[in-house]
This record gives structure tokens, C-alpha cells and sequence, in this order.
């Protein structure tokens, strides 16, 4: 393993000083072990947590009393936090009634066995290396996921864990060993009862890995069961000549096209929009005359849909917001003109003032990946999209203006030349003015914006 960082050996050696036990524990060894830097150190230790926190305050490290009840305490070293855990079991499984309860124990073997995967229940010391009793070390080589113990207790003991294992497999690029694998799908159920936000933040690990797609088709029943709005999507056939997927399917390779096109770096709003886009399908569904499918109004219905699953998830409104708008416009028509890319980010610098250059090129993104992942009859569309995202940049380049803070004019002169008082109205003129501006019909010049305003 690469050396661990000296803020988290300081933690471990001042507790070996005491006569206690410590390791480093948990992802940081799984990170180091593939040779990745971990974000932060987790460290276990056969002391009680007052100990810690006592032998830890003698040596002049400042501790934090942060899950005292689990036996955890956050050391903080030259700033960096370390979670410092005392030897346990969870006590839900080792008596039913107290679920919340934890057991501690003596054995760093006991707390290993507990944790969730074999890739995560390594311990590391400086001197007495790796302990690895259920060989997660080889589960990194064969890039594998495996449950500690026998999988269908362990998924049925914390659901949670189902949603981790898509997670980290995303994540790496693993796959789920086959045993874990059933467990996992068997026990997929059991997410409606784990608190939403906790879904949340595993599914915005799993959406930011950039293979939700991958997860969508290899893990189909997870993704259903975390989301139940996507349940509808699956099998649900399109009916149409322009689409050779189901709604799910479709979704999947929008989401793995966003990736590409974006060579992995779409924005966390670009992933999540491509997760929902089509949520709202199969609730929209009708069939015209000659049998074939339609879906009045699904973007908004979608957005609306969207906004609700991503505030019961907890996801933060910065991407929340953005993404929900990006399910609502990414149907909409677009032309590959100047004026058209222009009304874009209009509309968007409403909605997300400041963000309206990356959310258009997501768009953009979105509507091409949706383009070409519908079937080959519409591959045609992709080029108008490189020429929109031409169009789009061309624009951009010409500092052509699309909002009221880039007129030559502004508030005091709309009061003026109109003789009204401040307030919304005031807005409002200078709104329209922007449309014009936007559609051509008034040049961008202090002059012509003025005389505008004289009409
Ligand atoms: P990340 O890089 O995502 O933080 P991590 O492995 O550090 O990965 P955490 O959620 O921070 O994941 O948890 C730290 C460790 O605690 C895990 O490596 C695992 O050993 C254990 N663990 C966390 N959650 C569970 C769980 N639900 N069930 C069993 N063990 C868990
Ligand atoms: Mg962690």
C-alpha cells in the first residue's frame, strides 16, 4: 500500500502509545491498495471512545465527539479530519430488537467481518501491513464486488448496501460477483424502506460515476426499486419507427452517449437529466389512429416528475434545479441559427441566471445523445446538432446579447424615455427589449436601444 498520509498515522501511533489497538481501515486501504488516492482516513481501534478521545487530547490532537454512540470520534490533524472508530458490530443482527444499537468488541477481525464488501473490510498498519481476512486484495485484482459473509443476510440486514454495491461498482468498474449479484436483485425490495436521502446519495454516486447507463441495463430491478417512476419505463415498448429501444433501454444509452460525447466530463446536471428525461413517457402514452405511440406533453410532465423524485432525494437544488430544466427543453425545438441558440439562453438565464453558456451546450448534449440513441433513422439529426453547437459558439464569440445586463441600456433610461417609475414594469420593457435584440429587429447600440424605447 502507498505510505498513508503522517496526519493519519499521528492517530494511530498515539493510540498504539496508549497500548491500545489501531488500524487504518475501509476505503482509504481499498483506494491505496489500486493505487488511488483516498479522500479521507478512516482509522478503528480496540479503545473505548472516551479512551480515544482521551489518549488522542494528551497528544495534543483535537477531537471531535461525533458519533459517540456508534463509538466514533473525529481527530483532527494539521486540519485533516479522521474518523476514529472503536471496534464493533452493528447489534441489529446480533439481537433483532435494537437495530440502532452497536455492540463493541475486542477483535478488529469481528469489525471487519461487519463491514459491507470484501474490497472494503481491509485493515492496514505500518508495521504489521495488511490484514485481509476475506480477500478483498484479490477482489481488487479480479475487479470484483463481493458481499462479507453470506450475501442475502447482509443485503437484508441494510438495504442500503444494495445501491453501495452498484455504487462502487460504478464507480471502479467492477462487476458484482454472482452470488452478491441475486442477493442484491432479491433484496432490491427492501430499499422503500431506507430514509430517501441516504438513497439519494448513493444514486448521485452512481449518476456522477457516468455509468448509470452501465447500471440501468446490468442492474435494471436496482435502479427501479431506488427510483419507483422508472419502474413504468422498463419493457415499456415506444411504438414508434424512429425508436428500436424501450423506454429504460433508451434511457440507458442516452445516458452512456452523454458520457461520450462529453468524453466523460457531463456535468452532474447533464447526468441526471439523461437518467429522467423520459420519465414521464409511459405516463403520456397515447395511440393515434394508425397505432402509433405519442407522448403529449412528456418534457413537462418529465420535469415535473423530475423535480419531485430529485427533492425527495435530497439532491441540492444547484443541480436539481438545472437538471429539472433540462428534462423540461430537451424536446423542444432548437435550430441550428444564431437567433434560436440566442432565445436558449434567454430562457435560461431566467431560470438559472449565470449558468444559461454550460446548461445550452447540456442541451445541446442531451438532445444529440437522445438523437442518436432513438435508432439510426435519426442519426441525420446529430449533424444539424454539431452545426447548433456551431451556431451556439459562433454567438458566443460575437458577444451578441441574450440578457437585460448586456444592453447599452438600462433601468434609469427605460424611467426616462418612458416616463414610468421603478418597479417590475421597468423589467419588463427591458425583457422585451432583449427579445428583439435577440430576434435582430433592434441592433445592440446605445442609439438604436434608446430610440426602441421612445416607440
Ligand atoms: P467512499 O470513498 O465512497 O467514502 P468508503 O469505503 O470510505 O468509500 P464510506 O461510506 O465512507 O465508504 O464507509 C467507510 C467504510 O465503512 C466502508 O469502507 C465499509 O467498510 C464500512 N461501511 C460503510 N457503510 C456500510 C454499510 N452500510 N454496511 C457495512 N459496512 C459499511
Ligand atoms: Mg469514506
Amino acid at each position: 500500500a502507498a505510505a498513508c498520509p503522517a496526519y493519519a498515522l499521528r492517530v494511530v501511533r498515539a493510540l498504539e502509545s496508549a497500548g491500545w489497538e489501531a488500524w487504518v481501515v475501509g476505503g482509504w486501504v481499498r483506494d491505496a491498495l489500486r493505487g488511488v488516492r483516498g479522500h479521507d482516513v478512516d482509522v478503528t481501534t480496540s479503545a473505548p471512545w472516551r479512551e480515544t478521545e482521551r489518549v488522542l487530547a494528551s497528544a495534543g490532537i483535537e477531537v471531535h465527539e461525533t458519533g459517540t454512540r456508534h463509538g466514533t470520534v473525529t481527530a483532527v490533524v494539521d486540519g485533516r479530519p479522521v474518523e476514529t472508530t472503536t471496534y464493533r458490530v452493528e447489534g441489529s443482527y446480533s439481537d433483532h430488537r435494537h437495530p440502532d444499537e452497536v455492540r463493541f468488541v475486542t477483535d478488529v477481525r469481528e469489525d471487519l467481518a461487519r463491514r459491507d464488501f470484501t474490497i472494503n473490510a481491509m485493515a492496514w498498519h505500518p508495521d504489521r501491513g495488511l490484514l485481509d481476512p476475506f480477500g478483498g486484495a484479490d477482489d481488487l485484482l479480479g475487479r470484483t464486488i463481493r458481499a462479507v459473509g453470506d450475501p442475502a443476510r447482509r443485503f437484508d440486514e441494510d438495504a442500503l448496501r444494495v445501491l453501495r454495491a452498484v455504487r462502487f461498482a460504478c464507480r471502479m468498474g467492477f462487476s458484482i460477483e454472482p452470488a452478491t449479484q441475486r442477493a442484491l436483485v432479491a433484496s432490491a425490495g427492501g430499499l422503500a424502506g431506507i430514509a430517501q436521502e441516504r438513497i439519494g446519495q448513493e444514486l448521485d454516486g452512481i449518476v456522477r460515476s457516468g455509468r448509470a447507463g452501465w447500471a440501468l441495463m446490468a442492474e435494471p430491478e436496482v435502479m427501479c426499486a431506488a427510483i419507483p417512476e422508472l419502474q413504468d419505463s422498463w419493457g415499456f415498448d415506444q411504438n414508434s419507427p424512429f425508436h428500436v429501444y424501450d423506454v429504460l433501454e433508451h434511457t440507458a444509452h442516452v445516458c452512456c452517449a452523454c458520457e461520450a460525447f462529453t468524453a466523460g466530463l457531463a456535468s452532474p446536471q447533464l447526468r441526471w437529466a439523461a437518467l429522467l428525461h423520459d420519465v414521464a413517457k409511459p405516463a403520456t402514452y397515447s395511440e393515434d389512429v394508425t397505432g402509433r405511440g405519442h407522448f403529449f406533453g412528456h418534457p413537462k410532465a418529465g420535469a415535473r416528475m423530475s423535480a419531485q423524485i430529485l427533492r425527495r432525494l435530497a439532491i441540492p437544488g444547484e443541480v436539481a434545479v438545472p437538471a429539472t430544466l433540462l428534462v423540461r427543453y430537451h424536446d423542444h425545438v432548437v435550430l441550428p441559427t444564431r437567433r434560436s441558440m440566442l432565445r436558449t439562453l434567454q430562457k435560461f438565464t431566467h431560470a438559472c441566471p449565470g449558468r444559461e453558456v454550460p446548461l445550452t451546450y447540456d442541451l445541446l448534449d442531451l438532445k444529440r445523445a437522445d438523437a442518436v440513441s432513438k435508432s439510426p433513422k435519426v442519426a441525420g439529426y446529430a449533424h444539424e446538432l454539431d452545426e447548433m453547437a456551431v451556431a451556439l459558439r459562433r454567438a458566443l464569440a460575437s458577444h451578441a446579447a441574450f440578457k437585460v445586463s448586456q444592453l447599452e441600456v438600462d433601468g434609469t433610461d427605460v424611467m426616462r424615455q418612458r416616463g414610468i417609475p421603478a418597479g417590475p414594469g421597468v423589467g419588463m420593457v427591458l425583457e422585451s427589449l432583449v427579445t428583439c435584440v435577440v430576434d435582430g429587429d433592434v441592433p445592440n447600440d446605445r442609439e438604436a436601444e434608446l430610440r426602441w424605447l421612445e416607440l
